[in-house]
């Protein structure tokens, strides 16, 4: 059996509400208990003194942090996962940008590995190289390419049952018939990096895609007589729109109409790539050059953005500015990206049965992530 831990005197905020004056039971798997009044006896006992305690939160896709690319092998993605984790980020979907298909199997093996071992990593993203070239962002267009059965069973091997995810521009060849491969094989299909209108997104969601990628980035907006894939992620029930919510990537009232166009189905991304956390100054996204200046990450010699400099400890922030109540934007970082991936009935509420990695946050000023840290 494992040490009991009590978290008490906390207001308990997740996507079903506020409970203040609460204690949360834990071991070092699951929540055993939740309730309010006399707290029970425990190994362990954490006066909360009133703060917040969330589950913690899931970051569906990032690039790397702290100095780290996920293409760096194990030691990337346990140092990116480190950098997260003290922002209130205990679980992470690993993104790989386009790249040979080699060379994406050895980066999806890396990370079925660590996988195993360490719960921080959910899996991999593969957010390319199904992407359209012209709305390409950060990824290489030299490794962009259809997908074929034959990739798409490739990838899904490398993966040994670790692929969350995977970006499809439903225009590319063969688009339908991957996204039934994918989804027979438990992968969630995103739509992004794309020029699709709404009718072809909406195809691609009838075959059977559930999320959208990145909202607004790398795809047509929303126009008055071209309503786009937005639109038709918003209009489709069951779909999670990805939302990169730094200030940079979507104009903010633009952000803040997405939840009212999808409530609930909003998930909270960072798009993070190494410079997270990290200093201004050279990087490299995947094999492509990046600049970062006052945590601005844009492809070198361009204007196009490169992922982010974000954690979610700050898009939890961002969204309480604008106005979003809090067990919405904490929903939008837990319960949402959980659903998106199926793991809703274990992750992402402060619940019995639940995983136990819970955040504690203080309440002075912005709220941020306070000790003890969720744990590997
Ligand atoms: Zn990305």
């Amino acid at each position: 059996m494992t040490a009991r831990r009590l978290f008490h005197r906390i207001t308990v905020v997740d996507a079903d509400g506020e409970r203040p004056d609460a204690w949360v039971l834990v071991d070092d798997e699951r929540i055993i208990e939740v309730g309010s009044g006399p707290a029970p006896a425990a190994a362990e006992r954490i006066d909360g003194g009133g703060d917040v305690l969330t589950p913690g939160l899931i970051d569906l896709h990032r690039h790397g942090g702290g100095g780290h690319r996920h293409e760096d092998g194990i030691d990337g993605l346990r140092a990116a996962a480190d950098l997260h984790a003290a922002h209130g980020t205990s679980r992470g979907v690993a993104s790989l940008v386009a790249a040979p298909v080699e060379t994406l199997e050895t980066q999806l093996a890396a990370v079925a590995a660590l996988s195993r071992t360490d719960r921080r990593v959910l899996g991999s993203h593969l957010e390319g190289p199904f992407l359209a070239v012209d709305r390409c962002g950060a990824h290489d267009p030299a490794h962009l390419i259809d997908p074929s059965p034959e990739v798409v069973a490739r990838v899904i091997t490398a993966a040994e049952g670790t692929l969350r995810q995977v970006t499809i521009d439903p225009r590319r060849s063969g688009a339908l018939r991957a996204i039934e491969l994918f989804r027979e094989a438990g992968v969630a299909v995103a739509v992004g990096h794309t020029d699709a209108g709404y009718a072809e997104a909406r195809d691609a969601f009838a075959a059977g895609a559930t999320l959208l990628t990145h909202a607004f980035n790398a795809m047509p907006g929303l126009h008055h007589r071209a309503p786009g894939p937005v639109l038709a992620a918003a209009d489709t029930d069951d779909v999670v729109l990805e939302l990169i919510l730094d200030g940079l990537h979507v104009d903010p009232r633009l952000a803040a109409a997405l939840f009212t166009l999808a409530p609930g189905r909003v998930a909270l991304i960072t798009d993070a790539m190494a410079a997270a956390g990290a200093p201004d100054g050279p990087y490299r996204l995947g094999g492509l050059p990046v600049r970062v200046e006052n945590g601005r990450a844009l492809v070198d010699g361009t204007d196009t953005l490169a992922g982010s400099t974000l954690t979610q400890d700050h898009a939890l922030a961002n969204a309480r500015a604008l106005g979003i109540p809090l067990p919405s934007a904490v929903g939008a970082l837990t319960l949402t990206p959980a659903r998106a991936l199926g793991l809703d009935d274990r992750l992402g509420l402060v619940r019995p049965g639940y995983a136990s990695d819970v955040c504690l946050w203080s309440a002075d000023g912005v709220l941020s992530p306070r000790s003890p840290e969720p744990r590997p």
